[in-house]
């Protein structure tokens, strides 16, 4: 095929086959396409869009460009969640077990991305001794007996996304929604779950600012996920305030452990339970979604999920003598910030918040920077919470001594307050991709 000739389709708007397709991603990944035409297609593809058709063709054949992972059939339906990236958002940890404790598999592979605080698997090993490197027989044993494993992603997992981002990234062709939907699904549907459930995040603090965009992106991997097998749903979710009360890697383990145990901020609460529901109804172990999470409300008050949580942490290694006695988290340095107002709280800065954890280390900005498991910040308040005077707003943990000082006046900016307790958004969309289609 004529590589020029392609990319003068898309720049003409004129859809491309599923197999034209499949050229221009498998000669990319084997090196046979140049940067330079990939960069002019992905333009193409950024000005003028892709239909769903062309877009579920690309997923597929990005998904496809590496190793396809395939569970036996006796484990199936095995489950996996995708957040699109938020400030605290310590679901992850707080689901799996929830969802495992019901009796439902859940196999993730997580990357370690780019964001203000480490991703999921460095939350993960901030528990000393946890392990993402799983033998065959170790993962097999685990999904077997405990439901869940979480491990990292191998580097042969849609090879393509991996390039293709890296080249999105330096040619302004990230905020396309085909190509966001496409990267994301690619990597999901190679991990092999049979469930999928996507957590899109919108608001200041999101990759994606308006909850219309959201609802869209949302939609879209939806489809894309149903097209190709696989039952997807999704919730668009609220992403100006931070979601939980910490920010940071031991800090969001301490969180879950604390969540896990019953307690904890509501709206992190929320957001998982829904989520939990969601990969329950999805497994086909609930009627409904309500049912689902009204299936997951039980195992996390019961205790169930938190004896799952302590469980999963000492099979991949992780010490789990302090679970239940003392925090994870024993930073160098920890200081607290007092609110000097009184009032509501009807807004919390969740930009803010991140780029202070990302100074105190919590976050990477480039693949090759190192985290550090013990910083960040952890809210002693959350949204419509009445403060005083003197009342603690937020405790920083850090490794080195900081300008207390300068630090503490950024963060009481982060904390708006007003005089009621107002309705404050937090899920704005449930979609159900079956539901979906027999509409
Ligand atoms: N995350 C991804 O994995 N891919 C994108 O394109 C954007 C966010
Ligand atoms: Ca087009």
């Amino acid at each position: 095929m004529d590589t020029v000739q392609l990319i003068g389709k898309t720049r003409d708007n004129i859809p491309l086959t599923a197999a034209e397709i499949e050229f221009l991603v498998a000669a990319y990944t084997a090196g046979e396409i140049p940067d330079y035409q990939m960069a002019a297609w992905l333009m193409a593809v950024y000005c003028r869009g892709l239909t769903r058709g062309e877009t579920v063709a690309l997923t597929l054949a990005m998904a496809h460009s590496g190793e396809i992972i395939r569970w036996p059939d006796a484990w199936r339906p095995i489950t996996d969640k995708h957040s699109t990236g938020g400030v605290g958002d310590t679901t992850t940890l707080i689901v799996a077990p929830i969802v495992a404790a019901a009796g439902v598999r859940v196999g993730k592979m997580s990357g370690r991305g780019l964001g203000f605080t480490g991703g999921t698997l460095d939350k993960l090993e901030s528990v000393p001794g946890f392990s993402v490197q799983l033998s065959a027989e170790a993962f097999r044993r685990q999904i077997e007996t405990l439901h869940l494993a979480v491990i990292g992603q191998s580097e042969d997992l849609a090879p393509a996304d991996g390039l293709m981002y890296a080249l999105r990234d330096v040619t302004g062709t990230v905020e396309s929604l085909p190509l966001i939907a496409s990267s994301v699904m690619s990597k999901k549907l190679a991990s092999g779950a049979d469930v999928i459930v996507l957590d899109v995040k919108c608001g200041a603090a999101a990759f994606m600012k308006t909850r219309e965009e959201a609802e869209v992106l949302a939609r879209l991997m939806v489809a894309i996920g149903e097209q190709a097998g696989r039952r997807t749903l999704a919730i668009v979710s609220d992403m100006n305030a931070p979601l939980g009360s910490a920010v940071g890697n031991s800090l969001e383990i301490d969180e879950a452990t604390e969540v896990l145990q019953g307690h904890g901020n509501r709206r992190l609460i929320d957001v998982s339970l829904t989520l939990a529901g969601a990969m329950i109804y999805g497994a086909g172990k609930a009627d409904d979604w309500g049912t689902g999470i009204a299936r997951a409300r039980e195992v996390w008050e019961s205790g169930q999920a938190f004896s799952v949580w302590k469980e999963w942490l000492s099979a991949q290694g992780g010490r789990v003598d302090w679970v239940g006695h003392r925090p994870l988290t024993q930073a160098a340095h920890v200081h607290t910030v007092m609110a000097q107002e009184e009032g509501v709280i009807t807004g919390i800065d969740a930009m803010v918040l991140a780029q202070v954890s990302r100074e105190l280390g919590a976050g990477r900005m480039v693949k090759e920077d190192t985290i550090s498991p013990m910083v960040g910040l952890r809210l002693h308040c959350e949204l419509n919470d009445t403060i005083q005077r003197g009342d603690a707003l937020v405790t920083v943990y850090s490794d080195d001594m900081t300008d207390e000082e300068t630090l503490a006046k950024r963060l009481r900016r982060a904390f708006i307050l007003g005089r009621e307790a107002a309705d404050i958004p937090l899920i704005y969309e449930r979609i159900d991709g079956r539901a979906d289609l027999t509409q």
